[in-house]
């Protein structure tokens, strides 16, 4: 709930640019929208009127789900509610908050627990890049705190690390209902130990800890280095490891290669179970879009799968961007039918999002431009005041380094300028460049602009 609080803005905007939503509209439907709670992978967003339930269910709910996944990378069904149905929501959830745990027949959803319903065994699909780290994934989940502990996933951005070990909570819960197990990013982790120091609650915190069955830690290279976070997860998961609880770690790369961490340290991490999860093939990424396209009520054709398999090889969260992308066209089109040249047109921006710009004159003009906030009438005129002067260098410069185009030819796209005053004005900057860090530093900020590669 905190990070869909935290990027509420952000969805709006989001939500209104894609989609194309008037300023009108805007203000009517969205603007008004409470976040009411979240339960079992729904969002409750509160209308302010009754009225707009129906309308903004009708009209709203996938353009929202697909703003939310894109930006949170987390799925949720929409629910909005109105006024009347207010008394129920609030009442239902202070009855949660006071349910016995004990005595209810059905699971306790643990609020706390940071477990993603969504993110289940049942929709991972297995490839040969991570049936090692699936099958370890399982057999953890269906013995917690006894084969492998603890259970070390690692591999790339966007690989299903976060998914598997949501996948393992679930599936945990499930068949322990009453196992107190709980998911925590690093960040978050990290979060809580500054919030809790500062507090001066260190012993609440630990006492919290220390009281759960099986503990998932995501992204652990955002933990390593920073000292006093690092300390409290060591002393956390050396003291739940020895008492049996399962301990889950998910990192970008295995112990080992992790720098700062201590050999002792890193040993103990190992003595478990490590598995790594690779970059799927061309087959488990038509098997991913296939399934996707399945949950979520799309169809496409082979050709379409196969474009997009070709095209998005890294990861699969790319995989995911460009369906989502292509139910957004869908819904907003009339073309019923997605063929390979519309999913071409709606994909080639995340293709190569910076389009592999070619490097001309013309756009390092722009950028520099851009840069410094001088128009570009001022760069083509004759003016000579200072920082004009060396905007009009810098682009000279560049020019050189970053095109074939001559002398003459960087005089003439600035204004017609002639051929010394541009060997000047390169020269210029070749020799402060070395001297002057902040020209140097706005030089690379540039570079980095006209050339992201
Ligand atoms: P990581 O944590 O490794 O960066 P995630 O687990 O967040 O990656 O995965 C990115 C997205 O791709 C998530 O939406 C996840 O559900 C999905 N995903 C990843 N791997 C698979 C898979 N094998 N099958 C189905 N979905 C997957
Ligand atoms: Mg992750």
């Amino acid at each position: 709930m905190d990070e869909i609080k935290e990027k509420w803005d952000l969805i709006l905007s989001t939500l209104k640019t894609e989609f194309k939503i008037s300023d009108i509209s805007f203000k009517t439907w969205f603007e008004p929208l409470k976040l009411h709670h979240i339960d079992e992978g729904k969002l409750y967003l509160e209308c302010q009127e009754q009225m707009a339930v129906t309308y903004m269910t009708n009209k709203y709910t996938s353009a929202l789900k697909i703003v939310i996944a894109e930006i949170t990378s987390k799925e949720f069904d929409i629910v909005f509610i109105g006024p009347k149905d207010l008394p129920l929501y609030n009442k239902e959830e202070s009855n949660d908050i006071f349910s016995n745990v004990n005595s209810s027949a059905k699971v306790a959803i643990d609020d706390d627990s940071g477990v993603n319903p969504k993110c289940t065994f049942d929709n991972f699909v297995v490839g040969d890049n991570s049936r090692f780290a699936h099958s370890a994934a399982v057999a953890v989940a269906e013995n917690p705190g006894e084969t492998f502990n603890p259970l070390f996933i690692y591999g790339g951005v966007g690989l299903g690390k976060t998914h598997l070990m949501h996948a393992i909570a679930n599936y945990t819960r499930e068949n322990n209902p009453h196992m107190k197990i709980k998911y925590v990013s690093s960040e978050n982790f990290t979060n809580e130990v500054i919030e809790n120091i500062r507090s001066g609650n260190m012993s609440d915190f630990r006492a919290k800890y220390r009281k759960i069955d099986v503990l998932l830690i995501d992204d652990i290279q955002f933990i390593i280095g920073k000292e006093s976070t690092q300390l409290e997860f060591f002393n956390t998961f050396n003291e739940l490891r020895d008492s049996g609880k399962q301990v889950i770690i998910s990192s970008d790369k295995p112990p080992k290669d992790m720098e700062t961490l201590e050999e002792r340290i890193s040993s103990r991490l190992e003595c478990g179970l490590t598995a790594d999860i690779g970059q799927p093939d061309f087959e488990t990424r038509v098997a991913i879009l296939r399934k996707k396209t399945e949950q979520n009520n799309m169809s496409l054709s082979d050709d379409v799968l196969t474009y997009i398999a070709n095209n998005f090889k890294s990861n699969v969260r790319e995989l995911e961007g460009a369906l989502n992308k292509l139910r957004a066209y869908s819904m907003l089109s009339a073309d019923t039918v997605i063929t390979v040249e519309i999913a071409e047109q709606e994909l080639k921006n995340l293709i190569s999002p910076n389009g592999q710009k070619e490097i001309t004159i013309q756009l390092i003009i722009e950028v520099v431009c851009d840069h410094f906030s001088i128009p570009l009438e001022a760069i083509l005129s004759n003016r000579r005041t200072n920082d004009v002067a060396t905007t009009r260098f810098i682009i000279m410069y560049l020019a050189k380094n970053y095109t074939n185009s001559s002398l003459k030819a960087i005089g003439g796209a600035l204004g017609g300028k002639d051929h010394s005053s541009v060997s000047h004005g390169i020269d210029k900057i070749e020799k402060d460049i070395k001297v002057d860090s902040v020209l140097k530093s706005n030089i690379d900020a540039i570079i980095k602009k006209i050339n992201p590669s």
